[in-house]
């Protein structure tokens, strides 16, 4: 038993009332996104505080009540979600902020943020009797999808661009997908999956398209909510490739102001790098999305064409928040500080969060009374190539204390930094 009421276009706005699986709106075609909507009368006749109180799960499975799933499979996943809140050490006091927080998403199973949606996939697919689930990926949904599944049993094939970082393409080897590398960027493995999965029929993890993976990301938002004893932060920031994730932390704030659980919805902030950053220039340029180039070495949130274009901008605007840009620069600099700051390794991708805080605090975006949440979508273990070329890395010394005495005198700087 779910609280499944049905399916809303975010395009036509036309409501399909029904329980059954849908994909996308059948009057827009695919770029009819579809949104769940869920009866939080019922909803908030179970979910109050107490309920919180009283619950020993700490998972996504916390939520269930506001997830579009039955119980059946959930039991038998890996342990995604519930992942730490952080509150910083030392840099909130270097960028004079209230208060800094960091969602560590990192340390989900499979190391990303993508775990939220993909274990929700692939118990879908179990309770449709489905076998064989894939996707099309720049590497974290595919291993995520690639993990969640090889516990639940099911068999993936995932498409991924040609650029696919060593550290995500071996992760989903392990885990035993089936793997076809596709000759050209992220689009062109789209498209592929796209083609291959109205063909062979197998469930379709493609975050935009499947209603059902937003719902998995949003429980982001009802953590951080939860974790700040449901007074979240005024601002969340999280980086945008596809839009899903964005589109996610918005639904799940929406979902506990209906429940009358928080008293409003944070302003969220989307960040880009310069070299991909078709949200970024609509949204300034108040106009549709635009395909742009995809050149950044964050390579999850190198999106040229993303595949949520209308959640991804009404998380922002619906928020009252705003879109920021990052150079790559500006990422790796913030990649090391949150690092050597905090503890927290973080790949490119997510580190552009935090750049993109640092640059709307900066910029006087975000005021000094403010507080903040920055999510930290996946670890730094993804992709340690573009780490190793900014950091300095170790001379070999032979075994000898004479030689390492030589050495500190010389390098002074080492023991001081
Ligand atoms: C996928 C991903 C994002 C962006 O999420 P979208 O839903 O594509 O906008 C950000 N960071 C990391 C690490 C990701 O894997």
């Amino acid at each position: 038993m779910n609280y499944v009421l049905g399916y809303r276009c975010t395009k036509c706005n036309e409501f399909y009332e029904t329980k059954k699986p849908m994909l996308t709106c059948p009057k827009c075609g695919d770029s009819g996104i579809l949104d769940i909507e869920y009866d939080y009368k019922i909803i908030a006749t179970v979910m109050n505080r107490t309920y919180f109180d009283d619950n020993q799960d700490y998972s996504i499975w916390r939520y269930l009540p506001l997830l579009p799933v039955e119980p059946e499979f959930c039991q038998d996943s890996l342990k995604v979600g519930w992942t730490p809140l952080l509150r910083s050490r030392t840099l909130e006091k270097k960028y004079l902020t209230k208060a800094l927080y960091f969602k560590d998403d990192g340390q989900n199973p499979t190391q990303s943020l993508k775990d939220r949606a993909s274990v929700i996939a692939c118990v879908k697919a179990k309770e449709l009797g489905m076998q064989v689930v894939a996707c099309s990926s720049t590497g974290n949904a595919a291993s995520s999808l690639a993990g969640n599944a090889a516990r639940l049993g099911l068999k993936t094939i995932i498409f991924v661009p040609k650029r696919a970082p060593i550290g995500k393409l071996s992760q989903l080897l392990a885990f035993g997908a089936v793997v076809i590398k596709v000759n050209g960027d992220y689009k062109a493995a789209y498209n592929l999956s796209k083609l291959a999965i109205d063909k062979y029929k197998w469930y379709n993890r493609n975050a935009a398209i499947n209603p059902n993976l937003i719902e998995g990301k949003k429980t982001v938002a009802l953590e951080i909510a939860e974790q700040l004893n449901f007074q979240p932060t005024d601002w969340v920031i999280t980086s945008v490739g596809d839009g899903c994730t964005i589109g996610g932390v918005y639904k799940g704030f929406y979902d506990l102001l209906q429940l009358g659980l928080i008293k409003k919805i944070p302003k969220i902030m989307g960040v880009q790098s310069s070299g991909c950053s078709p949200f970024f220039d609509a949204f300034h340029e108040e106009r549709d999305l635009e395909e742009t180039d995809e050149l950044t070495i964050a390579d999850s949130i190198a999106v040229g064409i993303p595949r949520n274009p209308i959640k991804g901008i009404n998380a922002v605007k619906k928020s009252k928040g705003t879109y920021v840009q990052v150079t790559d620069n500006e990422i790796m600099t913030s990649l090391l500080e949150l690092s050597r700051n905090e503890g927290i390794f973080s790949e490119p991708a997510a580190a552009a969060s935090f750049a993109g805080y640092i640059k709307a605090k900066e910029s006087g975006i975000i005021k000094d009374f403010e507080t903040v949440t920055v999510i930290v979508t996946g670890n730094g273990l993804k992709d340690t190539a573009n780490v190793l070329k900014v950091v300095k890395e170790p001379k070999l010394l032979d075994d000898s204390l004479e030689d390492l005495i030589k050495y500190l005198q010389e390098e002074e700087d080492v023991l001081d930094e």
